[in-house]
């Protein structure tokens, strides 16, 4: 038996500002459709966060740096989509940048929109800049996305991946242990420290991550990475960053996109899904329906494909019973896996959605009562499910001013 979900959830990571500005006929001319925050093609939109009992989403500022060269104009273009919304749905929800707030929207009945960045090129490496985003109401910024910038070294380089070509030069599945944080990484990592912006490691580099905790002192987060010694996974973290990051007082927020759940080497049943699923009735050719002899490359370039040939995903028809149940127990197994690593206080929730590919087996933000099952059968106690799903995360919004 699966019960409602009645616990407070805050999730620390989603793209659904960006995709409302993709999806935006106004700011993208080649758009087709409008989206806002009532939209039902988003994973999360204000019926799904109040069906699955959300009291805060994160919503990320994502700066992607292959599709422009003015990051810091990027940044102010999604944050008037953001601030768009907030004023559409005023009375629904609006925007925090500390815990009184949060509890202050509780009280009113209203959900709560914490601004967080995704990738610090947004600053163009301008501590001034940095300043200017703290004044929006920026409270978290993840210091990289997948491209190096002027603050340091992603694990994933993006501009390195090759495709059907001899000189593939970078792997999910090898780390950077040599590339961290710049001199204005440090800088700004500092700054941010002073001012009271959560420092966001998901995605940096190994070397990133260590440069962090010798150069910071207070709790900082991965905002959206699983547990690396379930899923090798690169944008995962190792045992070693789990235990650091919980004796530091941080978070690590579980991410429910299949890339980082699954270990494609062993997880056969939910490759085979999986890849039934995301190519079936596509008219894609050279498609595997088993999935048996992609690689990540492969993949890649097939998410591409689908994303120019303008593919949707019918995600009535790719969450089946099996799949979801697949999904969500994995999730529960990097649950279990992180706390025992880390302990019970370093986990929280940091769901992607709406950055994610639908075909994820992940159903959307009013279904969390799921997930909450499948931790119960790992093992997790009522308590811990809110300490899972909201305090953790909380305790560490509770350090800003
Ligand atoms: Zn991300």
């Amino acid at each position: 038996m699966v019960r409602g979900n009645d616990v407070k959830i805050i999730d620390m990571h989603c793209d659904t500002i960006h995709k409302i500005w993709q999806n935006n006929a106004k700011e993208n001319p080649e758009a087709s459709v409008h989206e806002n925050l009532e939209s039902d093609e988003l994973m999360i939109n204000l019926e799904k966060m109040k069906q699955g009992g959300y009291s805060v989403q994160n919503f990320a500022m994502f700066i992607e740096a292959d599709d422009t060269k003015d990051c810091f104009k990027r940044f102010n273009d999604l944050l008037s989509v953001f601030r768009e919304q907030m004023d559409i749905y005023k009375d629904i929800i609006s925007p925090v940048t500390n815990a009184f707030e949060i509890y202050e929207n509780e009280r009113i009945g209203k959900l709560s929109a914490f601004l967080t960045v995704e990738g610090g090129e947004a600053c163009q490496g301008d501590i001034e800049k940095l300043h200017y985003l703290y004044a929006q109401g920026v409270r978290m910024m993840t210091l990289t996305w997948n491209f190096p910038n002027e603050l340091g070294y992603p694990n994933i380089d993006a501009g390195k991946m090759k495709f059907k070509d001899d000189s593939f030069r970078c792997s999910p599945y090898i780390p950077d242990t040599t590339h961290g944080l710049t001199d204005k990484g440090i800088e700004f990592v500092r700054e941010m420290e002073r001012i009271g912006m959560i420092i966001d490691v998901s995605h940096l580099s190994d070397a990133g991550f260590y440069d962090v905790l010798k150069y910071t002192k207070k709790p900082f987060v991965a905002s959206h990475s699983n547990a690396r010694e379930v899923c090798p996974f690169v944008r995962n973290l190792t045992d070693d960053m789990i235990r650091q990051l919980g004796e530091r007082g941080g978070v690590t927020g579980l991410n429910y996109c299949h890339d980082f759940l699954f270990n494609d080497t062993i997880d056969e049943e939910m490759r085979a899904i999986a890849y039934k699923y995301k190519f079936a009735d596509k008219g894609l050719d050279n498609i595997d329906n088993e999935g048996k002899s992609k690689d990540y490359n492969d993949r890649y370039e097939q998410d591409r494909r689908i994303k120019d040939n303008n593919v949707s995903c019918d995600r009535g028809k790719i969450i089946s019973e099996r799949f979801m149940d697949i999904t969500y127990n994995k999730i529960a197994e990097h649950a279990r896996h992180i706390v025992n690593v880390g302990g019970m206080g370093v986990l929280g929730l940091g769901s992607d959605f709406d950055g994610i590919p639908c075909y994820s087996g992940m159903p959307e933000a009013d279904r969390l009562n799921y997930l909450a099952y499948a931790l119960h059968k790992q093992g997790f106690s009522d308590g811990q499910i809110e300490d899972i799903f909201y305090k953790n995360v909380m305790r560490v919004y509770k350090e800003l001013k």
